[in-house]
């Protein structure tokens, strides 16, 4: 069994939401966000469905009108029914107040309530709504996440803080001052949410910026200055390949210091790229930094001048997408299967020594090479396969190295 990294945790408030937990060290929670319009309840209700099953563990939908907010009980409802208990959230902003006072079934169907302080209004309306809608997250016993955004600063915050910057003998960058009076948002706002009467373990803080080394520092100061559970993620991370590798870097920073409790990554799809992208990019981060384990890793050579035939690639594709398929009943059947280690090599030059280091490997033959791949388990040869059937047959294999090792369960029942 490959154990889990064992990365020191920044110390945060565990916050329960619905029946996950989010901070004081409970494992980091993927997180996502519908691009339906929430009025629209089964096209909604298919989504929220779609992200749960790629493994979602909280979905967060916009309430931005009256038909939106009226939708959140009935989307609620429907999927009960389809048995899915996914936690919602709804995420606020400028009419939040207005909506949760009007809908009086709205605050019940959520399991958290998601504000942006920049966008609840201006002068003396912004505290008066903020207010309002923490009474409300209060009343109902929901936790809160503030979300300062980059893009929504508060501005009277922003401009005090500059006024300030300018009068001092040795003025800072304005980049840095504009950190500042987004962490000093989040902290204000959280301390104001805590006046009014919410616990510190019914509040998550978020503070999005699009850039990478601005991420890295606001979070820092959060999280050297306060015990609030930290929801990280960079915000218009983009499209494609973009994306993934600027919300990675900016994640994988942060988590391998301790920092972060759950994390959304913000991809625009691609036209017709499923919104569950976002999900699998979640996962497939906590699962390469060791600290989740949600499927089998497959090590798979990349391939070079020695595997001139396509035969290599198709089997190791063959081979990733059947681990894929039999995950669902895997899961169910053989607890633990997910830290399963399967390697796919190309050639002689690594392959019998990454195959070793896997649970169960196979060594492909390259170019000129005898047509023959050896299969190993446990770090030992125990079969050589040849001909034209090598795929199904090690599928025959693994099967049963799985049945093997992880079915002692399903065998004890
Ligand atoms: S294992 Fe062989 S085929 Fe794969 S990359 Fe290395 S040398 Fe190339």
């Amino acid at each position: 069994m490959v154990a889990l990294a064992e990365i020191p945790r920044h110390p945060t408030h565990a916050v329960a939401v619905g029946d996950v937990v989010i901070g004081g060290g409970a494992p980091v929670v993927v997180q996502s966000m519908t691009d339906t319009d929430t009025a629209d309840v089964a096209a909604t209700v298919a989504q929220i469905q779609e992200l749960h099953a790629a493994g979602s563990e909280i979905v967060r939908v916009t309430v931005n009108d009256r038909e939106a907010a009226r939708a959140v009980p009935r989307i609620r409802e429907r999927l009960l029914a389809r048995g899915v208990r996914v936690p919602l959230v709804g995420d606020f902003h400028y009419n939040g107040h207005r909506l949760l006072a009007e809908v009086s079934d709205l605050a019940p169907a959520l399991d958290k309530l998601r504000i942006n302080p920049g966008n609840v209004g201006f002068g003396e309306h912004r505290d008066r709504r903020f207010e309002a809608v923490i009474e409300i997250a209060v009343r109902h016993r929901r936790p809160v996440r503030i979300g300062v955004n980059w893009g929504s600063l508060d501005q009277a915050l922003a401009a005090r803080l500059m006024d300030e910057n300018a009068r001092r003998p040795d003025p800072r960058p304005a980049e840095a001052v504009l950190r500042e009076a987004l962490v000093r948002s989040a902290l204000d706002s959280a301390r104001m949410a805590e006046r009014i009467g919410l616990p510190p373990d019914r509040i998550v803080l978020s503070a999005k910026v699009s850039r990478v080394p601005d991420l890295l520092a606001v979070y820092r100061e959060l999280a050297a200055r306060s015990s609030y559970a930290l929801h990280l993620g960079l915000t218009e991370a983009g499209m494609g390949t973009k994306g993934v590798v600027a919300s990675t870097a900016a994640l994988s920073l942060l988590l391998q210091e301790g920092i972060g409790d759950t994390i959304r990554v913000s991809l625009t799809p691609r036209p017709g790229e499923a919104r569950t992208t976002e999900v699998r990019v979640c996962r497939e981060v906590l699962q390469a930094l060791g600290l989740r384990r949600f499927a089998p890793e497959v090590s798979a050579c990349p391939g070079c001048g020695r595997t001139t035939s396509a035969f290599f690639r198709e089997l190791a594709g063959e081979i990733e997408a059947w681990l894929e398929a039999r995950m669902p009943e895997w899961r169910r059947r053989y607890p633990g299967v997910e830290s399963l280690r399967v390697a796919v090599m190309g050639c002689i030059v690594n392959g019998p020594g990454e195959s070793k280091h896997a649970d169960i490997g196979i060594s492909l033959p390259g170019t000129g090479e005898d047509p023959a791949a050896p299969v190993f388990v446990d770090g030992r040869k125990v079969a050589t396969l040849r001909g034209g059937g090598i795929a199904e047959e090690f599928q025959r294999m693994v099967e049963s190295y799985v049945r093997e090792r992880f079915g002692a369960r399903e065998a004890a029942e």
